[in-house]
């Protein structure tokens, strides 16, 4: 059972610090809600790590925006619905094409350079888009854009950053409302308050939940399991997106090899050298992600599986993916004359924090952008080159709907804050309910199931006394073998139960960054393991070996899971 706090704390012991707008998290959708709040009031933002660690930094393939004269939002709708396989919420997606082409303008304006050709930008093409409408900045498009935004920061007088702050928790007052957050310092693990008027989560992904993942150490899902903790409500948990084409060498990290590498013409090819992906799928290699990646996983079922470029000419292919080619020439690997080996690998989280199309979550107060949030926009998978646009829109729309309440709000004080011994979690373990899709007000219809009664399989894997870092390995691989690409009922409830235990003997205080972490993975593993579940079909990125097609009417509903909280 989660707790309400990873740690006990005392606000009078801590030191407080005041700000208008508290941003936690320095991705593109961090930075762009900071730079954007910062025209309104002075703006605090909270960083992990560096401010150059997330997942943007490593984007690759570039940002999907309908700018080009024969391509329009209207049929960049229809191929994010289509991708979303049912579950897209059809106004947040009307809003992310519409409002995203002015966005990217902004974004350019802001200093990020994209490719050009003849003086206009460069447009490529990703699997299950209708049109090149991807805009990149060679292979490093992430780079670039978190170059932009941090250097636009540090011109900003009105934003600082906190490098180095972990959020741990959310505080709130005794209504229940969102006024600040507990942090603590990485060297020195000291803990401190932030106050704020108004509180942003763009703290990003969980990739890291899994063995194998492009993503980043810092992707392990702080600010949405604390979310969950404080009692807001959670979404789509179970849509983990695994991307396809990870490179795949015993001595390297699952490194992205960029879906445009099959966008410009780049096949997959099994061990016997055949092109199989036309056998799964109409769009052959540009099929959806999820498709993709599943009809690799079963080709690895019998030999290795390589992603092929060489006959687009290696000087070409060379100049087109430089960071590739310099990442695959560090283990022996030239793509432009050779085959590449790849995997799937975890990759996107579409599920997180339950928003609005203003990025307003069920708690008073918070509100959530970028990949920590889930507002629909998404489905049950993300079509390539969305997220980066995603977290453009939905940070400005915050800040454009946030800006009342902010005039309306007071600068809190470390009094109003409700004290530890407060808060109770209710009994039970959870609420488990179906929403359908949009608006809040629906929920009271929702179906709540309780998942206490799942059955019990035994598991030798328990052991007492793990250290951090043994139980987040644990953890990943659990992951990867039991709420991987392809699940069945008994692999999930064996997850559960291990990772239920687990979490039991977690300790009541935490001294580092591991145990945070730990504690974090434990939370939302199981929390993933239990949406996919209660989730008896197959649909996107969630596929069910015991029921492998879609069932309607479950289909256009979203699983939500909640702690309920009182606060005394
Ligand atoms: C290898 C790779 C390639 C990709 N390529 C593309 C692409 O081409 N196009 C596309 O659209 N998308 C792509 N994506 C996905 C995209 O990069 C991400 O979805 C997007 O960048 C997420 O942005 P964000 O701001 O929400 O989160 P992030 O960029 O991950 O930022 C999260 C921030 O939160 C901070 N944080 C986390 N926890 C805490 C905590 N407890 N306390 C304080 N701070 C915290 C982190 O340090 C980080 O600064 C790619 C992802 C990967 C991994």
């Amino acid at each position: 059972m989660a707790k309400r706090f990873l740690t006990r704390f005392n606000p009078a012991d801590l030191a407080v610090i005041q700000t208008d707008f508290l941003v936690v998290g320095s991705g593109i959708a961090g930075l762009f809600t900071a730079l954007k709040a910062s025209d309104y009031g002075v703006v605090t933002v909270l960083t992990k790590q560096g401010t150059m660690d997330s997942n943007t930094d490593l984007a690759q393939g570039g940002i999907a925006v309908a700018l080009d004269e024969r391509d329009s939002p209207q049929l960049h709708r229809e191929d994010t619905l289509t991708a979303g396989a049912g579950l897209c919420d059809e106004s947040v997606v009307e809003i992310l094409v519409n409002e995203g082409p002015a966005r990217v303008g902004e974004l350019i304006r802001m200093g990020a350079d994209f490719d050009k050709v003849e003086g206009n930008i460069a447009f490529t093409r990703e699997a299950a888009h209708s049109h090149a409408r991807i805009i990149h900045a060679s292979d490093a498009t992430g780079n670039e854009i978190q170059r932009a935004l941090v250097r636009q920061c540090q011109c900003t007088s009105k934003i600082s950053v906190h490098e180095n702050s972990i959020v741990l928790d959310i505080l709130t007052n005794r209504k229940g409302r969102c006024i600040g957050v507990l942090t603590m310092d990485r060297p020195s693990g000291s803990l401190r308050i932030y106050l704020a008027r108004i509180i942003v989560f763009a703290t990003g992904g969980a990739g890291r939940l899994y063995q194998n993942t492009t993503n980043p150490a810092i992707a392990t899902g702080d600010g949405v399991a604390a979310a969950y903790r404080a009692g807001c409500q959670l979404m789509d948990l179970e849509f983990m997106q695994f991307h396809p084409t990870a490179l795949s060498l015993p001595e390297a990290p699952r490194f992205l090899i960029s879906e445009a590498v099959r966008g410009e013409g780049g096949l997959l090819i099994n061990s016997r050298g055949e092109r199989f992906m036309p056998r799964y799928h109409v769009q052959g290699e540009l099929a959806p992600r999820d498709v993709v990646a599943r009809a690799i996983w079963q080709e690895l079922q019998e030999g290795s599986v390589y992603l092929d470029a060489t006959h687009l000419g290696a000087d070409w292919v060379r100049r087109r993916f430089p960071s590739i080619t310099r990442t695959c020439m560090k283990y022996g690997l030239d793509i432009g004359t050779q085959v590449i080996p790849i995997a799937p690998a975890a990759h996107y989280t579409m599920g997180g924090i339950r928003t609005d199309s203003c990025g307003r979550t069920t708690l008073p107060g918070l509100y959530a952008c970028g990949e920590a949030a889930c507002n629909g926009v998404h489905g049950a998978n993300r079509l390539a080159s969305n997220s980066l646009l995603d977290g453009l829109v939905f940070g400005d729309r915050i800040v454009r709907c946030c800006i009342e309440e902010w005039m309306n709000t007071p600068f809190w004080t470390k009094e109003q804050i409700a004290p530890f011994e407060a808060y109770e979690v209710e009994g039970g373990n959870q609420a488990v309910g179906w929403a359908p899709q949009c608006g809040f007000q629906e929920i009271s219809q929702q179906e709540i199931s309780q998942v206490d009664q799942l059955p019990i399989i035994g598991d030798d894997r328990v052991k007492d006394g793990l250290g951090a870092a043994e139980t987040i390995g644990n953890i990943q691989k659990l992951m990867w073998d039991q709420v991987g690409l392809v699940r069945e009922a008994e692999s999930l409830v064996t997850a559960i139960n291990w990772l239920d235990a687990e979490e039991n003997k977690n300790p009541s205080q935490f001294k580092g960054v591991a145990q945070v972490e730990a504690a974090n993975l434990l939370l939302l593993g199981r929390l993933v393991a239990t949406a996919a579940w209660l989730r008896r079909e197959s649909r996107g990125a969630h596929f069910r070996k015991d029921f492998p097609r879609l069932q309607e009417p479950i289909g256009k509903n979203h699983v939500i899971m909640q702690q309920r909280i009182n606060i005394k």
